[in-house]
Protein backbone atom coordinates (compact mmCIF):
# COMPACT_ATOMS: atom_id res chain seq x y z
CA UNK A 1 0.00 0.00 0.00
CA UNK A 2 1.69 2.98 -1.29
CA UNK A 3 0.83 6.72 0.41
CA UNK A 4 0.76 8.91 -2.64
CA UNK A 5 -0.83 12.93 -2.82
CA UNK A 6 -4.00 12.87 -4.14
CA UNK A 7 -2.98 14.66 -7.09
CA UNK A 8 -1.11 12.00 -8.08
CA UNK A 9 -3.43 9.21 -7.60
CA UNK A 10 -6.25 11.62 -9.45
CA UNK A 11 -3.20 11.90 -12.81
CA UNK A 12 -1.65 9.01 -12.48
CA UNK A 13 -3.74 5.68 -10.93
CA UNK A 14 -5.25 3.39 -13.03
CA UNK A 15 -8.67 1.88 -12.13
CA UNK A 16 -7.75 -1.17 -10.01
CA UNK A 17 -5.17 0.11 -8.35
CA UNK A 18 -5.47 -0.32 -4.44
CA UNK A 19 -4.64 3.43 -2.87
CA UNK A 20 -4.32 5.22 0.79
CA UNK A 21 -5.50 8.68 0.23
CA UNK A 22 -5.02 11.11 3.12
CA UNK A 23 -6.73 14.31 3.25
CA UNK A 24 -9.11 16.69 5.05
CA UNK A 25 -12.39 16.09 4.66
CA UNK A 26 -14.30 18.68 2.58
CA UNK A 27 -17.34 17.47 2.13
CA UNK A 28 -19.84 14.66 3.34
CA UNK A 29 -23.18 14.03 1.79
CA UNK A 30 -25.28 10.94 2.75
CA UNK A 31 -27.58 9.42 0.07
CA UNK A 32 -29.62 6.08 0.95
CA UNK A 33 -27.18 3.62 -1.12
CA UNK A 34 -23.84 5.31 0.09
CA UNK A 35 -21.87 8.13 1.99
CA UNK A 36 -19.65 10.12 -0.43
CA UNK A 37 -16.38 11.62 1.08
CA UNK A 38 -14.69 14.78 -0.66
CA UNK A 39 -11.16 14.52 0.09
CA UNK A 40 -8.46 16.86 -0.51
CA UNK A 41 -4.71 16.72 0.88
CA UNK A 42 -3.75 20.07 -0.53
CA UNK A 43 -1.94 18.61 -3.34
CA UNK A 44 -4.42 19.79 -6.22
CA UNK A 45 -7.50 21.99 -6.06
CA UNK A 46 -8.82 18.70 -6.65
CA UNK A 47 -10.77 16.46 -4.30
CA UNK A 48 -10.88 12.70 -4.64
CA UNK A 49 -13.98 11.34 -3.76
CA UNK A 50 -14.34 7.81 -1.23
CA UNK A 51 -17.44 6.04 -1.30
CA UNK A 52 -18.90 3.88 1.45
CA UNK A 53 -21.55 1.35 1.66
CA UNK A 54 -24.23 1.73 3.86
CA UNK A 55 -23.64 -0.15 6.79
CA UNK A 56 -19.89 -0.83 5.76
CA UNK A 57 -18.39 1.34 8.66
CA UNK A 58 -19.64 1.71 12.65
CA UNK A 59 -22.09 4.43 13.30
CA UNK A 60 -19.37 5.47 15.57
CA UNK A 61 -16.87 5.93 12.60
CA UNK A 62 -19.12 7.76 10.81
CA UNK A 63 -20.12 9.91 13.42
CA UNK A 64 -16.60 11.74 13.36
CA UNK A 65 -15.93 11.64 9.91
CA UNK A 66 -16.96 14.92 9.59
CA UNK A 67 -16.35 18.64 7.37
CA UNK A 68 -12.60 19.01 8.64
CA UNK A 69 -11.85 16.21 10.03
CA UNK A 70 -8.49 14.67 8.77
CA UNK A 71 -8.91 10.78 7.43
CA UNK A 72 -6.87 8.05 5.75
CA UNK A 73 -8.90 6.58 2.85
CA UNK A 74 -8.25 2.67 1.35
CA UNK A 75 -9.63 1.29 -1.27
CA UNK A 76 -9.50 0.45 -4.86
CA UNK A 77 -9.51 2.95 -7.58
CA UNK A 78 -12.85 2.40 -9.70
CA UNK A 79 -14.39 4.41 -12.27
CA UNK A 80 -16.61 7.01 -10.97
CA UNK A 81 -20.63 7.04 -11.62
CA UNK A 82 -20.81 10.47 -10.78
CA UNK A 83 -20.05 13.47 -13.09
CA UNK A 84 -16.81 15.59 -12.14
CA UNK A 85 -14.56 13.18 -11.52
CA UNK A 86 -13.05 10.28 -13.48
CA UNK A 87 -12.44 7.93 -10.86
CA UNK A 88 -13.46 7.13 -7.27
CA UNK A 89 -11.76 5.16 -4.10
CA UNK A 90 -14.51 2.65 -3.10
CA UNK A 91 -13.21 2.76 0.58
CA UNK A 92 -12.25 -0.70 2.13
CA UNK A 93 -10.53 1.23 5.10
CA UNK A 94 -10.87 4.45 7.08
CA UNK A 95 -8.89 5.83 10.14
CA UNK A 96 -9.25 9.04 11.57
CA UNK A 97 -6.62 10.71 12.71
CA UNK A 98 -8.08 13.70 14.17
CA UNK A 99 -12.00 14.79 14.37
CA UNK A 100 -13.39 18.12 14.06
CA UNK A 101 -16.17 18.89 15.73
CA UNK A 102 -19.19 19.92 13.73
CA UNK A 103 -20.49 22.51 16.25
CA UNK A 104 -16.94 23.82 16.76
CA UNK A 105 -15.39 23.83 13.37
CA UNK A 106 -15.27 26.99 11.88
CA UNK A 107 -14.62 25.92 7.83
CA UNK A 108 -17.77 24.60 6.83
CA UNK A 109 -18.87 24.24 3.58
CA UNK A 110 -20.48 27.59 2.70
CA UNK A 111 -18.86 30.49 1.41
CA UNK A 112 -16.78 32.62 3.80
CA UNK A 113 -16.30 35.98 3.49
CA UNK A 114 -12.36 37.06 2.78
CA UNK A 115 -12.70 38.67 5.86
CA UNK A 116 -13.81 36.55 8.68
CA UNK A 117 -11.23 34.01 6.98
CA UNK A 118 -8.37 36.27 7.99
CA UNK A 119 -9.55 35.82 11.20
CA UNK A 120 -8.59 32.30 11.00
CA UNK A 121 -5.85 32.52 9.07
CA UNK A 122 -4.55 29.41 10.93
CA UNK A 123 -7.54 26.94 9.04
CA UNK A 124 -7.77 29.31 5.74
CA UNK A 125 -5.40 27.45 3.53
CA UNK A 126 -7.87 24.69 3.75
CA UNK A 127 -10.40 26.11 1.89
CA UNK A 128 -10.14 26.40 -2.36
CA UNK A 129 -9.15 29.98 -2.51
CA UNK A 130 -6.12 29.69 -0.30
CA UNK A 131 -4.78 26.22 -1.25
CA UNK A 132 -5.15 27.75 -4.67
CA UNK A 133 -3.22 31.41 -4.23
CA UNK A 134 -0.40 29.39 -2.01
CA UNK A 135 0.24 26.91 -5.14
CA UNK A 136 0.21 29.78 -7.14
CA UNK A 137 2.42 31.91 -4.83
CA UNK A 138 4.75 28.52 -4.39
CA UNK A 139 4.68 28.26 -8.62
CA UNK A 140 5.82 32.13 -8.90
CA UNK A 141 8.68 31.98 -6.32
CA UNK A 142 9.66 28.85 -8.03
CA UNK A 143 9.47 30.87 -11.37
CA UNK A 144 11.53 33.37 -10.27
CA UNK A 145 14.34 31.35 -9.36
CA UNK A 146 14.54 29.51 -12.34
CA UNK A 147 14.03 33.03 -14.51
CA UNK A 148 17.27 33.90 -12.91
CA UNK A 149 19.25 30.75 -12.65
CA UNK A 150 18.57 30.08 -16.68
CA UNK A 151 19.92 33.96 -17.15
CA UNK A 152 23.16 33.42 -15.42
CA UNK A 153 22.27 35.32 -12.13
CA UNK A 154 23.19 34.30 -8.49
CA UNK A 155 20.80 34.24 -5.86
CA UNK A 156 22.29 36.42 -2.72
CA UNK A 157 21.21 36.47 0.59
CA UNK A 158 21.52 40.09 1.91
CA UNK A 159 21.06 41.23 5.53
CA UNK A 160 18.09 41.55 7.11
CA UNK A 161 18.87 43.27 10.38
CA UNK A 162 20.59 46.39 9.13
CA UNK A 163 22.47 49.24 10.62
CA UNK A 164 21.83 51.92 7.46
CA UNK A 165 18.53 53.51 7.03
CA UNK A 166 20.18 55.22 4.26
CA UNK A 167 17.55 53.88 1.60
CA UNK A 168 14.48 55.70 2.88
CA UNK A 169 12.64 54.32 1.07
CA UNK A 170 9.90 53.73 4.47
CA UNK A 171 9.74 53.69 8.45
CA UNK A 172 11.84 50.60 9.69
CA UNK A 173 11.03 48.85 12.43
CA UNK A 174 13.96 48.48 15.02
CA UNK A 175 15.83 45.68 16.17
CA UNK A 176 17.69 45.97 20.06
CA UNK A 177 18.23 43.27 23.39
CA UNK A 178 18.03 46.81 25.11
CA UNK A 179 15.68 46.52 28.59
CA UNK A 180 13.19 48.55 27.49
CA UNK A 181 11.85 49.55 30.68
CA UNK A 182 15.11 50.69 31.87
CA UNK A 183 17.65 51.32 28.51
CA UNK A 184 21.13 52.79 29.68
CA UNK A 185 21.37 56.19 29.11
CA UNK A 186 24.01 58.86 27.32
CA UNK A 187 25.38 61.40 29.20
CA UNK A 188 23.01 63.62 27.36
CA UNK A 189 19.98 61.19 28.28
CA UNK A 190 19.59 60.03 25.05
CA UNK A 191 19.28 55.77 24.85
CA UNK A 192 22.91 54.39 24.46
CA UNK A 193 22.76 52.28 21.69
CA UNK A 194 26.67 51.71 21.97
CA UNK A 195 25.54 49.18 24.67
CA UNK A 196 23.00 47.57 22.46
CA UNK A 197 23.90 44.29 20.42
CA UNK A 198 25.18 45.32 17.77
CA UNK A 199 26.98 48.33 19.46
CA UNK A 200 24.80 50.60 17.38
CA UNK A 201 21.20 50.96 16.22
CA UNK A 202 19.73 48.46 14.48
CA UNK A 203 16.63 47.83 12.14
CA UNK A 204 14.49 45.38 9.98
CA UNK A 205 16.02 45.67 6.19
CA UNK A 206 13.41 47.89 4.02
CA UNK A 207 15.08 46.68 0.70
CA UNK A 208 18.41 44.18 0.24
CA UNK A 209 19.55 46.97 -2.74
CA UNK A 210 22.60 48.69 -1.36
CA UNK A 211 24.34 45.35 -0.50
CA UNK A 212 23.16 43.71 -3.87
CA UNK A 213 25.07 46.37 -5.46
CA UNK A 214 28.00 45.80 -3.83
CA UNK A 215 27.89 41.68 -5.06
CA UNK A 216 26.69 42.98 -8.37
CA UNK A 217 30.03 44.51 -9.10
CA UNK A 218 31.95 41.71 -8.40
CA UNK A 219 29.45 38.61 -9.48
CA UNK A 220 27.78 40.90 -12.33
CA UNK A 221 24.04 39.55 -12.49
CA UNK A 222 23.00 38.69 -8.74
CA UNK A 223 19.37 39.02 -6.96
CA UNK A 224 17.85 38.82 -4.09
CA UNK A 225 14.28 37.23 -2.88
CA UNK A 226 13.84 37.71 0.35
CA UNK A 227 11.54 39.32 3.18
CA UNK A 228 11.34 43.34 3.56
CA UNK A 229 9.89 45.14 6.32
CA UNK A 230 8.34 48.82 6.27
CA UNK A 231 6.49 49.96 9.53
CA UNK A 232 4.87 52.38 6.63
CA UNK A 233 1.46 53.27 8.59
CA UNK A 234 -0.45 52.40 5.48
CA UNK A 235 -3.60 50.61 5.99
CA UNK A 236 -3.62 50.08 2.34
CA UNK A 237 -4.62 46.58 -0.01
CA UNK A 238 -1.29 46.92 -1.60
CA UNK A 239 1.00 47.32 1.48
CA UNK A 240 2.01 44.90 4.18
CA UNK A 241 4.58 45.67 6.96
CA UNK A 242 5.95 42.14 5.92
CA UNK A 243 6.40 41.31 2.38
CA UNK A 244 8.95 39.66 -0.22
CA UNK A 245 10.69 41.33 -2.77
CA UNK A 246 12.77 39.99 -5.54
CA UNK A 247 16.16 42.48 -6.21
CA UNK A 248 18.14 41.86 -8.99
CA UNK A 249 21.16 43.85 -9.89
CA UNK A 250 23.40 43.93 -13.15
CA UNK A 251 26.42 45.30 -13.60
CA UNK A 252 26.58 46.74 -17.46
CA UNK A 253 22.70 47.39 -17.49
CA UNK A 254 22.03 50.46 -18.59
CA UNK A 255 18.05 52.12 -18.00
CA UNK A 256 16.86 50.17 -20.92
CA UNK A 257 18.43 47.21 -20.62
CA UNK A 258 16.27 47.49 -16.92
CA UNK A 259 13.54 47.54 -18.24
CA UNK A 260 14.06 45.18 -21.36
CA UNK A 261 14.82 42.46 -17.92
CA UNK A 262 11.68 43.75 -16.20
CA UNK A 263 9.34 43.35 -18.94
CA UNK A 264 10.68 39.82 -19.90
CA UNK A 265 11.26 38.40 -16.28
CA UNK A 266 7.25 39.61 -15.17
CA UNK A 267 6.06 37.80 -18.51
CA UNK A 268 7.96 35.33 -18.10
CA UNK A 269 6.79 33.97 -14.44
CA UNK A 270 3.16 34.68 -15.32
CA UNK A 271 3.40 32.53 -18.60
CA UNK A 272 5.08 30.26 -16.69
CA UNK A 273 1.76 29.98 -13.70
CA UNK A 274 -0.35 29.91 -16.87
CA UNK A 275 1.49 26.98 -18.07
CA UNK A 276 1.92 25.04 -14.77
CA UNK A 277 -1.12 26.47 -12.41
CA UNK A 278 -3.91 25.79 -14.72
CA UNK A 279 -6.50 24.05 -12.22
CA UNK A 280 -5.95 27.04 -9.67
CA UNK A 281 -5.97 29.48 -12.19
CA UNK A 282 -8.92 28.50 -13.52
CA UNK A 283 -10.65 28.47 -10.19
CA UNK A 284 -9.54 31.50 -9.43
CA UNK A 285 -10.99 32.70 -12.60
CA UNK A 286 -14.25 31.28 -11.82
CA UNK A 287 -14.25 32.94 -8.73
CA UNK A 288 -13.09 36.21 -9.39
CA UNK A 289 -16.13 36.13 -12.41
CA UNK A 290 -18.45 34.93 -10.01
CA UNK A 291 -17.06 38.54 -7.69
CA UNK A 292 -17.79 40.51 -10.69
CA UNK A 293 -21.29 39.77 -11.36
CA UNK A 294 -21.87 41.86 -8.54
CA UNK A 295 -20.53 44.68 -10.13
CA UNK A 296 -22.48 46.97 -12.64
CA UNK A 297 -21.67 45.86 -16.10
CA UNK A 298 -19.40 49.52 -16.96
CA UNK A 299 -17.03 48.57 -13.69
CA UNK A 300 -16.04 44.97 -14.54
CA UNK A 301 -12.37 44.30 -15.13
CA UNK A 302 -11.50 41.69 -17.76
CA UNK A 303 -11.63 37.95 -16.91
CA UNK A 304 -8.42 36.68 -14.97
CA UNK A 305 -7.34 34.53 -17.61
CA UNK A 306 -7.85 36.91 -20.63
CA UNK A 307 -5.92 39.97 -18.23
CA UNK A 308 -2.78 37.06 -17.71
CA UNK A 309 -2.48 36.33 -21.78
CA UNK A 310 -2.91 39.83 -23.04
CA UNK A 311 0.10 40.88 -20.69
CA UNK A 312 2.43 38.08 -21.93
CA UNK A 313 1.43 39.04 -25.37
CA UNK A 314 1.65 42.95 -25.67
CA UNK A 315 4.31 44.76 -25.22
CA UNK A 316 4.48 47.08 -22.30
CA UNK A 317 4.32 50.88 -23.00
CA UNK A 318 6.46 52.91 -22.39
CA UNK A 319 6.98 56.38 -21.91
CA UNK A 320 8.85 59.38 -19.42
CA UNK A 321 7.28 60.98 -16.74
CA UNK A 322 7.38 63.94 -17.99
CA UNK A 323 5.06 63.11 -21.00
CA UNK A 324 2.93 60.93 -18.03
CA UNK A 325 2.37 64.39 -16.73
CA UNK A 326 0.79 65.52 -20.20
CA UNK A 327 -1.10 63.03 -20.38
CA UNK A 328 -2.97 63.41 -16.70
CA UNK A 329 -2.83 67.32 -17.11
CA UNK A 330 -5.03 66.90 -20.18
CA UNK A 331 -7.07 63.82 -18.56
CA UNK A 332 -10.56 64.44 -18.00
CA UNK A 333 -10.48 63.35 -14.48
CA UNK A 334 -8.38 66.30 -13.54
CA UNK A 335 -9.88 68.61 -15.70
CA UNK A 336 -13.12 68.33 -14.03
CA UNK A 337 -11.49 67.47 -10.78
CA UNK A 338 -11.84 63.72 -9.84
CA UNK A 339 -8.58 63.10 -9.08
CA UNK A 340 -8.35 63.68 -4.87
CA UNK A 341 -4.26 64.91 -5.25
CA UNK A 342 -3.51 67.26 -7.81
CA UNK A 343 -1.48 67.13 -10.92
CA UNK A 344 2.02 69.08 -11.98
CA UNK A 345 5.45 68.79 -12.70
CA UNK A 346 7.47 67.62 -9.69
CA UNK A 347 4.15 65.69 -7.55
CA UNK A 348 4.96 61.59 -6.54
CA UNK A 349 2.15 60.39 -8.35
CA UNK A 350 -0.27 58.81 -6.46
CA UNK A 351 -1.97 55.60 -7.26
CA UNK A 352 -4.92 57.06 -9.10
CA UNK A 353 -2.59 58.87 -11.29
CA UNK A 354 -0.91 55.88 -11.49
CA UNK A 355 -4.18 53.47 -12.36
CA UNK A 356 -5.59 55.89 -15.18
CA UNK A 357 -2.81 55.59 -16.66
CA UNK A 358 -2.93 52.18 -17.24
CA UNK A 359 -6.29 51.14 -16.81
CA UNK A 360 -8.20 54.62 -18.51
CA UNK A 361 -5.63 55.66 -20.76
CA UNK A 362 -2.90 52.68 -22.15
CA UNK A 363 -4.88 49.98 -21.12
CA UNK A 364 -1.75 48.01 -20.84
CA UNK A 365 1.15 47.83 -18.33
CA UNK A 366 3.28 51.09 -18.31
CA UNK A 367 6.97 51.99 -17.88
CA UNK A 368 7.60 55.39 -16.73
CA UNK A 369 11.17 56.76 -16.60
CA UNK A 370 13.47 59.21 -16.02
CA UNK A 371 11.10 61.39 -12.57
CA UNK A 372 11.92 64.05 -11.25
CA UNK A 373 15.47 64.29 -8.74
CA UNK A 374 14.04 64.83 -5.92
CA UNK A 375 11.00 62.59 -5.75
CA UNK A 376 13.43 59.34 -5.94
CA UNK A 377 16.17 58.23 -3.66
CA UNK A 378 20.07 59.34 -4.20
CA UNK A 379 21.31 56.56 -5.89
CA UNK A 380 19.63 57.19 -8.55
CA UNK A 381 21.59 57.76 -11.62
CA UNK A 382 21.15 61.55 -12.72
CA UNK A 383 20.15 62.70 -16.13
CA UNK A 384 21.96 65.41 -17.97
CA UNK A 385 19.58 68.04 -18.05
CA UNK A 386 19.68 67.81 -14.13
CA UNK A 387 16.38 67.91 -13.02
CA UNK A 388 16.04 63.79 -13.67
CA UNK A 389 17.15 60.82 -12.76
CA UNK A 390 16.90 57.15 -14.80
CA UNK A 391 14.17 55.74 -12.59
CA UNK A 392 11.69 53.62 -14.09
CA UNK A 393 8.76 52.50 -12.21
CA UNK A 394 6.16 49.36 -13.81
CA UNK A 395 2.48 49.74 -13.50
CA UNK A 396 0.27 47.57 -13.83
CA UNK A 397 -3.69 47.50 -13.93
CA UNK A 398 -5.19 46.66 -10.48
CA UNK A 399 -2.19 47.14 -9.08
CA UNK A 400 -0.36 50.81 -9.98
CA UNK A 401 2.94 50.40 -8.87
CA UNK A 402 4.40 46.79 -8.94
CA UNK A 403 8.19 47.11 -9.50
CA UNK A 404 10.41 50.48 -8.86
CA UNK A 405 14.28 50.70 -10.29
CA UNK A 406 16.33 52.49 -11.74
CA UNK A 407 19.98 52.74 -13.14
CA UNK A 408 22.41 53.75 -10.25
CA UNK A 409 24.70 56.81 -10.26
CA UNK A 410 28.26 55.71 -10.54
CA UNK A 411 30.12 58.50 -10.64
CA UNK A 412 31.64 59.45 -7.21
CA UNK A 413 31.33 62.73 -6.99
CA UNK A 414 27.81 63.07 -7.95
CA UNK A 415 26.82 60.33 -5.78
CA UNK A 416 28.57 61.80 -2.65
CA UNK A 417 27.23 66.00 -3.72
CA UNK A 418 23.66 63.94 -3.82
CA UNK A 419 23.97 62.40 -0.28
CA UNK A 420 25.54 65.86 1.26
CA UNK A 421 22.05 67.69 -0.72
CA UNK A 422 19.86 64.82 1.10
CA UNK A 423 21.68 65.15 4.63
CA UNK A 424 22.94 61.41 4.34
CA UNK A 425 26.09 61.29 6.78
CA UNK A 426 28.45 59.75 3.76
CA UNK A 427 30.50 57.76 6.72
CA UNK A 428 27.34 55.62 7.33
CA UNK A 429 27.47 54.76 3.68
CA UNK A 430 31.14 54.25 3.24
CA UNK A 431 31.58 51.01 2.44
CA UNK A 432 28.73 52.12 -0.70
CA UNK A 433 30.95 54.83 -1.89
CA UNK A 434 33.88 52.95 -2.22
CA UNK A 435 32.42 50.08 -5.17
CA UNK A 436 32.30 54.11 -6.84
CA UNK A 437 36.31 54.88 -5.89
CA UNK A 438 37.39 51.48 -6.93
CA UNK A 439 36.20 49.95 -10.46
CA UNK A 440 33.35 51.62 -10.37
CA UNK A 441 30.66 50.40 -13.57
CA UNK A 442 27.39 51.25 -15.18
CA UNK A 443 25.04 49.14 -13.31
CA UNK A 444 21.42 49.08 -12.62
CA UNK A 445 18.45 47.17 -11.28
CA UNK A 446 14.65 47.07 -9.57
CA UNK A 447 12.82 45.62 -6.87
CA UNK A 448 9.64 43.58 -7.55
CA UNK A 449 6.86 43.18 -4.96
CA UNK A 450 6.24 39.33 -4.72
CA UNK A 451 3.14 40.12 -2.74
CA UNK A 452 2.00 42.32 -5.65
CA UNK A 453 2.74 39.84 -8.28
CA UNK A 454 0.68 37.00 -6.78
CA UNK A 455 -1.71 39.69 -6.28
CA UNK A 456 -1.77 40.34 -9.55
CA UNK A 457 -1.69 36.83 -10.95
CA UNK A 458 -4.34 35.45 -8.48
CA UNK A 459 -7.04 38.03 -8.96
CA UNK A 460 -7.59 38.68 -5.37
CA UNK A 461 -8.14 42.17 -4.49
CA UNK A 462 -6.21 42.47 -1.18
CA UNK A 463 -2.51 42.08 -0.29
CA UNK A 464 -3.08 40.11 2.89
CA UNK A 465 -4.91 37.35 0.94
CA UNK A 466 -1.99 36.16 -0.68
CA UNK A 467 0.36 36.02 1.89
CA UNK A 468 -0.07 33.15 4.24
CA UNK A 469 0.29 34.48 7.81
CA UNK A 470 -0.15 38.56 6.93
CA UNK A 471 1.57 41.85 8.84
CA UNK A 472 0.28 44.67 8.86
CA UNK A 473 -0.72 47.59 11.86
CA UNK A 474 -2.40 45.78 14.99
CA UNK A 475 -2.02 42.64 13.42
CA UNK A 476 0.34 39.80 13.68
CA UNK A 477 -1.82 37.37 15.53
CA UNK A 478 -0.71 34.13 13.89
P1 LIG B 1 4.50 52.38 -3.00
O1 LIG B 1 4.65 53.77 -3.53
O2 LIG B 1 3.47 51.55 -3.70
O3 LIG B 1 4.38 52.34 -1.50
P2 LIG B 1 7.35 52.23 -3.01
O4 LIG B 1 7.67 53.31 -3.97
O5 LIG B 1 7.48 52.48 -1.57
O6 LIG B 1 5.90 51.64 -3.34
P3 LIG B 1 9.76 50.71 -3.56
O7 LIG B 1 10.45 51.27 -2.38
O8 LIG B 1 10.19 51.13 -4.90
O9 LIG B 1 8.18 50.93 -3.42
O10 LIG B 1 9.76 49.11 -3.43
C1 LIG B 1 9.81 48.24 -4.56
C2 LIG B 1 8.57 47.41 -4.70
O11 LIG B 1 8.21 46.78 -3.48
C3 LIG B 1 7.33 48.21 -5.07
O12 LIG B 1 7.29 48.42 -6.44
C4 LIG B 1 6.22 47.30 -4.61
O13 LIG B 1 5.99 46.25 -5.56
C5 LIG B 1 6.79 46.65 -3.38
N1 LIG B 1 6.34 47.27 -2.13
C6 LIG B 1 6.74 48.44 -1.59
N2 LIG B 1 6.17 48.67 -0.41
C7 LIG B 1 5.39 47.58 -0.16
C8 LIG B 1 4.57 47.19 0.94
N3 LIG B 1 4.44 47.94 2.02
N4 LIG B 1 3.93 45.98 0.86
C9 LIG B 1 4.07 45.20 -0.23
N5 LIG B 1 4.84 45.51 -1.28
C10 LIG B 1 5.50 46.68 -1.26
MN1 LIG C 1 5.96 52.68 -0.12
Amino acid sequence: MRTIQIKQILSQARVGDTVTAKGWIRTKRESKNATFLAINDGSTINNIQAVAEPGQFSEELMRVITTGACVAVTGVLVESAGSGQSVELKAQNIEVYGGADPDKYPLQPKKHSLEFLREIAHLRPRTNTFSAVLRLRHALAFAVHKYYNDNGFFYLNTPIITASDAEGAGEMFRVTTLDMNKPPRTDDGKIDYKEDFFGRETNLTVSGQLEGELAALALSKIYTFGPTFRAENSNTTRHLAEFWMIEPEMAFFELEDNMNLAEDFVKYVIKYALENCTDDLNFLDKRLAEDEKSKPQNERSIPLLEKLWFVVNNPFERLTYTEAIKILVASKPHKEKKFKYDVAWGIDLQSEHERYLVEKHFKKPVILTNYPREIKAFYMKQDDDGKTVRAMDVLFPGIGEIIGGSQREDNYDKLLARIHEVGIEPEALWWYLETRQFGSAPHAGFGLGFERLVLFVSGMTNIRDVIPFPRFPKSAEF
